[in-house]
C-alpha cells in the first residue's frame, strides 16, 4: 500500500463490499510506518483509504515503540484494574451473605423478644400471687398461734 492508492471517498462512516464499517488500521509497511489507514474489519475484501491524507502525518519508529510501550503499560493496569474487579465482586458477595445471615439473626432475635414480652407481662400477676399466697400463709400462721 503507497500513498498514491490514497481513496478520499473511504471515511470512517464508509461500508464495504462485505457490509461491514471499515475500521482504522495501523500500517507496518517501511514506506508508512504506523501510519492509520481504513480496511476492512474482516479483512476480505480489499477497500483502503488513508486516516490521515497528508504522508508526512506518519507516526516515526520511535513513537510507534513508544505508543505500544503505552499499550503494555495500559494493558498491564487494565489486568491489575480486572484483578481488582474480582476481589471487589468477591467481597460484595460476601457482604451480601452476611446481611442475609444478619437478617435471618434479627428474625431469630425479634420472635425471641415476643416470647420475653409474653414472660414479663406475666411477672406482676406472679408477684400478685405471691403476696397473696404470703399474707395467707402469714394469717394461717397467726390463727394456730391465737387458737392454741
Ligand atoms: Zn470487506
Amino acid at each position: 500500500m503507497s500513498s498514491s492508492s490514497v481513496n478520499t471517498r473511504v471515511n470512517s462512516r464508509t461500508i464495504c463490499e462485505c457490509g461491514y464499517q471499515v475500521i482504522v488500521k495501523v500500517s507496518n509497511t517501511q514506506q508508512n510506518p504506523g501510519r492509520r489507514f481504513y480496511g476492512c474489519a474482516i479483512r476480505v475484501c480489499g477497500i483502503f483509504g488513508w486516516v490521515d491524507l497528508d504522508s508526512n502525518r506518519t507516526v516515526q519508529p520511535n513513537q510507534l515503540a513508544d505508543l505500544h510501550n503505552r499499550i503494555r503499560t495500559l494493558q498491564t493496569s487494565n489486568e491489575q484494574y480486572r484483578l481488582e474487579f474480582g476481589c471487589l465482586h468477591r467481597m460484595e458477595f460476601e457482604l451480601l451473605r452476611r446481611i442475609e445471615e444478619q437478617k435471618m439473626l434479627n428474625n431469630e432475635l425479634k420472635k425471641e423478644n415476643v416470647l420475653l414480652v409474653k414472660k414479663c407481662d406475666m411477672v406482676p400477676k406472679i408477684v400478685f400471687f405471691s403476696k397473696l399466697l404470703f399474707a395467707l400463709v402469714i394469717a394461717v400462721v397467726v390463727l394456730r398461734s391465737l387458737s392454741s
